[in-house]
């Protein structure tokens, strides 16, 4: 059972809160802060609550303290968001951070130094988390980014922080979810795409049991297409996973699962935007596959027109280049104009989908890339379960 975090006392009480700040930068500017907006109701409420609110998350994957990985900018970008001075401590643990934990005042915000600065966070060190914990009395974790691995910040200082409760962040993206692993209704697809098959095994696997269709896309589809013995040119291809994808065309055969791959691709010599570009139902010896075809988008999109419930993980095609980057467009739109319940997950297809205009009709838009996708595998993410009774 996850506490509900408006039953908690706030009032004058020092809370810890995990965000997801871990946004992308550019020349030390943040480049997209939707995450930081994501993570602003829960900070308000604690605020307003009276509580004093000390802020922390990793950005980056430094290694050791490097400050082009300092959460700074982060800082400046909450005092105006919130209207008020956060400040950035200089560390996240240590006795000058300690001293501004116990001088920071009700209704006010801390912002910790970058949690990666150290090696203890992502091996969730004992004493670590204990640090982390000191001065604290009340543990909320908004970082559903975060939740799928066992560090200091998400796991470890649970043990020292027993009143916790989830953010409404990671609240939402839990309810949400789970309306996809719990009941959801039928005719419910899965639109897979993306870079490897590799990645998105477990997820095929567990989906295999719930859904009904799955529309397949991106350089993955190639694989399945090479497994079924079509001429794949010069795609991406996983040669090592041939096999596996056998197995997985196999078991959604034998479950009645309607497994569609592309039948018609936008190929070229090779993945430029200067390249020229043309579409096939059988891809020459030296092309590549880069996004799917008209005829494969029209089929797709009869599928989603039934759905009632659907989910997406991952570009149908080279998104990044404009040349392909429609099938992902038009599989987008048609999934957010949809009646279904839609689930976006995934850093690389919210980017992909980001600043469109219909992008904001999704049913849920999930923050978390790799948690939302071994959520839907039916994985118990340990940052969930920590904030557990
Ligand atoms: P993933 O991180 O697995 O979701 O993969 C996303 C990446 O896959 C994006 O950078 C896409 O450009 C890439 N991608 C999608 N389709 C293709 C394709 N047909 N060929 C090469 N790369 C692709």
């Amino acid at each position: 059972m996850l506490t509900d975090l408006r039953s908690l006392n706030l009032k004058n009480r020092k809370v810890l809160v995990r965000c997801d700040f871990n946004v992308p930068l550019e020349n030390g500017a943040i480049a997209d802060a939707s995450r930081i907006d994501a993570s602003l109701q829960t900070i308000r409420y604690i605020l307003e609550q009276g509580g004093a609110a000390i802020l922390c998350s990793h950005l980056g994957r430094p290694k050791e303290r490097d400050v082009k990985y300092s959460l700074k900018p982060v800082a400046s970008y909450l005092s105006d968001k919130l209207g008020m001075k956060v400040a950035l401590a200089p560390d996240c643990i240590g006795d000058i951070t300690g001293r501004l934990v116990s001088a920071l005042a009700a209704g006010h915000a801390l912002l910790l130094e970058n949690l990666r600065f150290h090696p203890e966070e992502e091996t969730n060190d004992a004493d670590f988390a204990h640090e982390l914990a000191r001065g604290k009395e009340v543990y909320v974790n908004d970082a559903f980014g975060s939740a799928h691995r066992a560090h200091a910040s998400t796991v470890g200082v649970t043990r020292y922080l027993t009143e916790r409760a989830p953010g409404f962040l990671m609240m939402r993206e839990i309810e949400a979810l789970s309306a996809l692993t719990t009941n959801p209704e039928h005719p419910y697809i899965a639109i897979l795409g993306g870079a490897k098959v590799s990645d998105k095994i477990g997820v095929i696997r567990n989906l295999m049991t719930r859904v009904d269709v799955f529309l397949i896309g991106g350089a993955m589809a190639y694989t399945f297409l090479r497994a079924m013995g079509e001429a794949t040119g010069k795609s991406r291809v996983e040669e090592d996973k041939i096999g596996l994808a056998v197995e997985l065309l196999q078991a959604a055969r034998a479950r009645n699962v309607s497994f569609e791959l592309p039948s018609d691709h936008v190929v070229a010599a090779e993945p430029s935007a200067d390249a020229a570009v043309e579409v096939v139902t059988r891809i020459p010896e030296d092309k590549m596959g880069l996004d799917i075809g008209p005829q494969t988008i029209q089929r797709f999109i009869s599928h989603i027109a039934l759905a009632k419930t659907a989910v997406w993980n991952g570009p149908l095609g080279l998104f990044e280049i404009p040349a392909f980057a429609h099938g992902t467009m038009a599989i987008g739109q048609a999934l957010a104009g949809s009646a279904a319940k839609s689930v976006l997950g995934g850093g690389d297809t919210a980017a992909a989908v980001a600043g469109q205009p219909w992008a904001s009709r999704f049913w849920h838009i999930s923050t978390g890339g790799g948690a939302s996708l071994e959520f839907l595998e039916g994985i118990e993410l340990p940052g969930i379960k920590a904030l557990e009774k």
